[in-house]
C-alpha cells in the first residue's frame, strides 16, 4: 500500500462508515504470475496498523475461478463473446487511438493464442458518480473488452463484477483511475442480469507537478510510525478539514472525527489532488 491506494481505502471506509454500512476487503490475487508471496498479508497488516476494520472474511480472487468461468460461460451462450486473436503490438499499430476496434468480430485473425472479448451493447452508458457527478460513455469508443487473457486468466472487468454481485456490494468507491472501467462493468452487470450497484470516483493523488505518482513514491512503504498524521493529511487530500489538533490524536480519534464530519460534497468534480511539495 502507498498513498494514493491509502487515499482511496479512506474514501471508501469513510463512505460506508458515514453511512451506518458495511465496508469489505477484497484481495485482486487473479494474475498469478504476478502476485508477491505474502503481500496480502502484509496488505492487512497495514490496513489494520491505520486502523482499518473490515467486516467480514476477505475475498480471494484466486478462489473464485470456477465463478468466472461460470459467468464467462453465461456470456458465451448468450452470444457476447467472440475468440480475439489481436497481440498487444496488432493493436498499438492500429490508428484507432481509441477502444479495441472490433477486428475479430467475425472470428479469429491469425493462429495462435487468442483471448476472450465481451461484444459490448450499442449506445451509451449513463451512470450518477457520487462525486464526478453525471457521466456519460459510448461503449461504441469503449470498445469490446478482454474478459479472459489469453493466458486463460479471467480479466479484471469480470472478476469484479462476478465478485461485487456475489459480495451484495451495493457502493462502488474507488480512484478515479477505474472511471473509464465503469461502463464496461455496468454493461457486463446488465449482460449477466446482475445487479447495479452506485459508483464514486475519488480524486487520483498527483505528485506536486500534476505527474502521475512516481514508482519510487509508490513503492514506498507507508510510514507506520506516524499513523496519525499520516490518517490527518490523507483527510486534507479527500477536500476534508480536519481541525489541526486532530494530527495529534490517536488513531482512534482520527477516524471517529473523520466519519463523524465526513463531507462527500468536498469532493465534487475533483478528479485528481496534489501533493505538497
Ligand atoms: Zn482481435
Amino acid at each position: 500500500m502507498h498513498l494514493g491506494s491509502l487515499l482511496a481505502a479512506a474514501g471508501s471506509y469513510l463512505d460506508a462508515r458515514a453511512a451506518g454500512a458495511r465496508w469489505l476487503v477484497r484481495m485482486e490475487d487473479l494474475d498469478t504470475p504476478r502476485v508477491v508471496p505474502g503481500c496480502a498479508a502484509e496488505m492487512l497488516r497495514t490496513l489494520e496498523g491505520f486502523g482499518f476494520e473490515w467486516d467480514g472474511e476477505v475475498l480471494y480472487q484466486s478462489t473464485r475461478r470456477s465463478e468466472y468461468r461460470e459467468a464467462l460461460a453465461r456470456l458465451g451462450k448468450a452470444g457476447r463473446t467472440f475468440a480475439c486473436s489481436c497481440s498487444r503490438k496488432d493493436l498499438a499499430s492500429d490508428d484507432d487511438a481509441g477502444g479495441y476496434p472490433g477486428t475479430c468480430r467475425q472470428g479469429p485473425t491469425k493462429n495462435g493464442p487468442t483471448a476472450i472479448r465481451f461484444r459490448v451493447s450499442d449506445g451509451p452508458i449513463h451512470f450518477d458518480d457520487l462525486f464526478q457527478g453525471p457521466r456519460t460513455f459510448d461503449l461504441a469508443d469503449c470498445g469490446d473488452v478482454i474478459v479472459e487473457r489469453r493466458d486463460g486468466l479471467a480479466s479484471y472487468q469480470l472478476a469484479v463484477v462476478v465478485d461485487d454481485a456475489f459480495q451484495q456490494v451495493t457502493r462502488v468507491v474507488r480512484g478515479a483511475d477505474l472511471l473509464s472501467s465503469t461502463p464496461w462493468q455496468i454493461d457486463l452487470q446488465r449482460a449477466l442480469s446482475l445487479p447495479q450497484p452506485s459508483y464514486g470516483h475519488l480524486p487520483l493523488l498527483l505528485e506536486p507537478d500534476g505527474a502521475k505518482l512516481s514508482k519510487s513514491r509508490r513503492s514506498l512503504p507507508l510510514d507506520m510510525s506516524a499513523v496519525p498524521q499520516t490518517l490527518f493529511s490523507t483527510l486534507t487530500h479527500l477536500s476534508q478539514s480536519p481541525p489541526p489538533d486532530l494530527a495529534h490524536s490517536s488513531i482512534k480519534e482520527v477516524w471517529k472525527w473523520a466519519i463523524r464530519h465526513w463531507d462527500p460534497r468536498a469532493l465534487a468534480g475533483k478528479a485528481s489532488v496534489h501533493l505538497s511539495a
